[in-house]
């Protein structure tokens, strides 16, 4: 394995130090959410003890300090993924919440009837239903791009997927379920090449990759914090300057006005005028504290270290008799899918939980992706440079246990 302090970097993660059931908690749900370092929930901790009023609104001590750690989140925020301007970074409730705010306000704007809307057939519940909402809406039509049995996205089909009609493509980053990353440059390049702009769904992205939104060109780009070992409740949404400037506002209330009247409203400027209401300004803190922290570990090598374990795992997992993974297209990260005959993937669940093993199963968000491979639901490993080689050690023998009790 890479030289990297696993032993430091667990002690940083409080809920790693627990037990259930009387047995050491295994966290492999990272995919889900992700937990915090100590410093992220003193972060939070500490502006609800003490940092907190509202933001953006009242001129006193409190407030001023509120507000400063906002702005000053978003800066962390835009310098994390390299966008030009602080204007292009707008807080959300997380990736879904950033979804269907695009998916109404560029709705509202380019969608007629007619139009067709591209997503992927590896996109989560969240990239695929705001899109079918707004087709249904304005009469628009929804395409899908393949995966192949590897779980790689055929993306040469995109030039005849797309036509004069199509007005955006989504497509995830890296898929909840495959964990493949998807090349999301080449996919832009060839989706501008026909005119088409781009939202980048990046929630499982930005865990593991490098994201400069200038290099990738993508029109929009969004995550959750609770992914990326920071608060829920908070997400970003990324956009290019020129096109969140001819969107309509997404919800209207406080905030996000430069004057009201009867007679009429006038909006304020970027980014407020998508941040209507109270701002989950603690929560934008606590991403901010969460990115320093991804910034400190070093990074490369926190990577390094995960690919190491996935490949582990993956190795240790495909030795298991009558074990299938799914997403087995390079390259990967640390988000490992699989189904085991004659086991359903609840009961596998279930077991696991009473072992102290916390993994994801079901459909995972992603029915198009079970309807794909023609299964109700698959076991989910997702793996975080906090977890070892000892802890896939302890899931392949639950599993071996699984596989006794069920056969
Ligand atoms: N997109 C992807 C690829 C995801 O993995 C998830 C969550 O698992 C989401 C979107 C939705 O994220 P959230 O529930 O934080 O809005």
């Amino acid at each position: 394995m890479t030289t990297f302090d696993i032993t430091a970097i667990r002690h940083d993660f409080p809920a790693l130090q627990q037990q259930v059931y009387g047995k050491p908690l295994i966290y492999l749900d990272s995919a889900a959410t992700a937990q915090k370092p100590q410093c992220v929930v003193e972060a939070i901790d500490e502006m609800n003890a003490k940092c907190n009023a509202n933001i953006h609104r009242a001129i006193h001590y409190l407030a001023i300090q509120c507000t400063e750690r906002y702005e000053q989140a978003r800066e962390t925020v835009r310098r994390f993924v390299n966008a030009g301007k602080t204007q292009e970074i707008v807080f959300a409730a997380g990736t879904t919440a950033a979804i269907n705010l695009v998916a109404f306000s560029f709705g509202e704007r380019f969608v007629r009837s007619g139009d067709e809307i591209v997503v992927t057939e590896a996109e989560h519940h969240s990239n695929i239903v705001p899109w079918q909402l707004l087709c249904e809406r304005k009469g628009a039509t929804l395409k899908v791009v393949p995966v192949d049995d590897t779980g790689r996205l055929q993306i040469e089909k995109l030039p005849e997927i797309f036509t004069g009609k199509t007005r955006l493509l989504c497509v995830a980053q890296v898929s909840n379920v495959l964990g493949v990353v998807n090349p999301v440059k080449e996919i832009v390049q060839l989706a501008h090449a026909h005119h088409v702009p781009v939202l980048v769904d990046g929630a499982q992205g930005i865990v593991h990759e490098e994201v400069d939104v200038q290099a990738l060109d993508c029109d929009f780009y969004v995550f959750s914090g609770h992914k990326l070992y920071g608060p829920t409740g908070i997400g970003v949404l990324y956009g290019k300057e020129e096109w969140l400037e001819q969107l309509p506002p997404y919800q209207g209330g406080g905030d996000m006005i430069a004057s009201v009247s009867f007679a009429k409203t006038t909006f304020a400027g970027l980014p407020l005028k998508f941040e209507a209401g109270t701002a989950n300004y603690i929560g934008a803190h606590g991403l901010a504290v969460a990115i320093n922290y991804v910034q400190d570990i070093n990074r490369t090598a926190a990577h390094a270290y995960e690919q190491q374990l996935t490949a582990y795992a993956i190795r240790q997992l495909s030795a298991m008799e009558g074990l299938r993974i799914y997403g087995t297209a390079a390259p990967k990260t640390s988000v490992v899918s699989f189904s085991i005959n004659g086991v359903h993937s609840s009961d596998a669940a279930a077991i696991l939980d009473k072992l102290g093993i916390a993994v994801r199963t079901g459909r995972l968000c992603a029915d198009t992706l079970m309807q794909r491979f023609n299964l109700q639901g698959m076991i989910r490993a997702s793996l975080a440079f906090y977890n070892t080689k000892e802890e896939i050690d302890a899931l392949v023998n639950g599993l071996r246990q699984v596989q006794k009790m069920m056969h």
